[in-house]
């Protein structure tokens, strides 16, 4: 088949355009063929492009040359029309559409491309599977849902980039072959070719040169920046994502946190036009574990979680007296209007505790004439009435009790109120909650690798009133750090850092790490401390998470143009995939598993 050039043909209109007012002009448009309709004399085509459709008309009586040559389009042709907008006949417009008052009459028709049949109908339901939607996303691309995703994931960055530039932070790029930044996964490796047997990592953060250039004197810096993290990939990760990333000086958690507030502020409101009010709540990480059993707390609902270990010492019921004599703790939830749930559903609960290693949950339906609850024998009436009164339960509510470790206890009946949460549908739609999460532990232990190990990264400053714990209980120290949660998921994380030699060089002991390994890792970076580093702090927001959860999607996937899939792979050019031997010669390397 001849396929048409553009020739001096110029495109007057995108396909979003026309109106009511446009009627009469003559216009040139461009684009894909989304629909085609095929009435003998009137062929209609939707023709589409990112901006939007128009209803274009070939019209047998109006121009017969034109009107033969649309015969043979099919969806997903690439098309160029020459015509005149013309007002839709009464009856005929597409309120749903903003074109939907007009239709171009198309007089000359050049065909730019035509396509093989496409493995998926990109206008229609989505009923391929992931992985050809996946290997084929630029036609995936091409629909609407996700490209909208992608013109939002652009305004918020957009937006962010404006905001920070206002507030006057300079974004510096910093280099992505580099040497391992520690956060806590493991490094994608790139070989050097000019130095055989030395590797780039690249960075899961720009921690350290974010730090170096607050030494420089840059005061406030951020990016929108690539890192890249070899996890297993559990649910919902990317192994390369993008941070907003920041850092300042002179400044503190305060100053950090009013920044990322302001910026929330700024595009929700005008990005999504929700307002957002500012200063977040700030809840220690051990309250939260306490209230919400999760370092992530969900606050759009309440649902708080009660320690009654108190209540319940000296009740018969050996399963919460043994725990407790053990150290444990009986804690519960109280659910309004949980009489009404099933056996089944509160088996599918019980399996959720048990799945996570508990000895499963016990419950309690407060009804007009008691407890309904194996429970009844073992606790009092005024033990039962004290358990009321501390959880707020009435009658038409349900009790869930747990007992466990403390911590063990809280995880579990923290998953429990986020599933009851879902089934009960207690989360309103489109609303957004913001909680700081304050002040986790510095550290924690090892037990495989036996040694502590940070649990945000080693450049985190300790509290400064736990700092006399460091050497003697360096768990019990907690650390100068803050989590930013939306909705019950972390979307960023910082720290205010250590600024001193000394103090960093005594973590770095702390977390086992010898003389000749500290200086090997992070012998620049010490060094850099000792020529007059700033107080300093920062922060890094997951970019892809906010868009994710701005958007509505589901998936990380979702508004990620090209992403990789549960196996780390890309689905569109197929890496990773092997290379020939000659180019491992040159870098040195031969492979251990042909
Ligand atoms: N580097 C940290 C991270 O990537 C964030 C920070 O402390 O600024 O999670």
């Amino acid at each position: 088949m001849d396929i048409d050039t553009i020739g001096d043909w110029e495109r007057t209109n995108d396909c979003g355009s026309l109106r009511r007012d446009d009627v009469g002009r003559e216009v040139v448009l461009m684009g894909w063929v989304n629909r085609r309709r095929d009435l003998g004399k009137l062929i209609f085509i939707d023709l589409r492009d990112r901006f939007g459709l128009t209803q274009i008309v070939f019209d047998e009586e109006f121009d017969e040359i034109s009107h033969e040559k649309a015969g043979i389009l099919r969806n997903e042709w690439v098309i160029a029309v020459k015509g005149e907008v013309t007002p839709r006949l009464h009856g005929q417009e597409n309120p749903d559409l903003p074109t939907g008052d007009i239709e171009v009459k198309v007089k000359e028709l050049k065909i730019l491309n035509e396509t093989e049949v496409p493995p998926f109908q990109v206008d229609g339901k989505i009923d391929a599977s992931e992985n050809l939607r996946l290997k084929y996303r630029y036609l995936e691309l091409r629909r609407p849902a996700l490209f909208h995703n992608l013109v939002m994931r652009h305004r918020i960055a957009l937006g962010i980039r404006n905001f920070m530039n206002r507030e006057g932070f300079l974004e510096v790029e910093t280099p992505v072959l580099t040497k391992s930044t520690p956060e806590g996964a493991r490094d994608y490796l790139v070989p050097s070719r000019i130095s055989k047997g030395f590797f780039y990592a690249l960075p899961q953060s720009p921690q350290l040169f974010k730090q170096l250039l607050m030494m420089a004197g840059f005061d406030r810096y951020f990016q929108i920046v690539k890192c890249f993290r070899d996890e297993d990939l559990r649910a919902d990760r990317q192994p390369e994502f993008t941070q907003v990333d920041l850092e300042l000086s002179f400044g503190d958690e305060a100053g950090v946190m009013d920044v990322f507030e302001g910026m929330m502020v700024d595009i929700f409101s005008k990005i999504l036009n929700y307002p957002v009010s500012k200063p977040f709540p700030r809840i220690e990480y051990k309250k939260a574990m306490d209230l919400y059993g999760s370092d992530r707390p969900d606050t759009r609902f309440g649902m708080e979680l009660k320690n009654i270990s108190d209540l319940l010492r000296s009740s018969t019921f050996k399963v919460f007296t043994e725990v407790m004599e053990d150290g444990g703790v009986v804690k519960a939830i109280n659910i309004k209007g949980g009489v009404s749930f099933s056996r089944k559903v509160l088996d599918e609960l019980n399996s959720i505790v048990t799945d996570y290693g508990n000895k499963g949950l016990f419950w309690a339906k407060v009804k007009p004439d008691g407890w309904q609850s194996t429970l009844n024998k073992f606790l009092t009436p005024d033990m039962r009435s004290s358990v009321e009164e501390r959880l707020g339960a009435v009658e038409g509510d349900l009790i869930i009790f747990v007992s466990d470790m403390e911590q063990a206890a809280n995880e579990a009946l923290g998953l429990l109120r986020i599933e009851i949460s879902k089934r009960l549908d207690l989360v309103k739609d489109k609303t957004y909650s913001f909680v700081w999460v304050t002040k986790f532990p510095l550290l924690e232990y090892d037990r495989d690798e036996k040694r502590y190990v940070a649990v945000h990264h080693p450049f985190t400053a300790p509290l400064e009133e736990d700092m006399p714990l460091l050497s003697e209980r360096p768990e019990a120290v907690r650390a100068r750090s803050y989590d930013l949660v939306l909705n019950g998921e972390e979307i960023g994380g910082g720290s205010v850092r250590i600024h001193t030699l000394d103090l960093q060089n005594q973590i770095f002991r702390i977390l086992g790490l010898g003389k000749e390994e500290i200086q090997e890792k992070f012998g620049f970076f010490l060094e850099a401390l000792s020529y007059g580093a700033p107080p300093h702090a920062g922060m890094a927001l997951g970019f892809d998470r906010l868009v994710a959860i701005m958007v509505g999607a589901e998936s990380l996937r979702d508004v990620i143009a090209f992403p990789k899939t549960q196996r780390a792979t890309c689905s569109v050019t197929d890496a990773p995939s092997k290379v020939d031997k000659d180019q491992l010669a040159e870098l040195g390397l031969s492979l251990l598993y042909p």
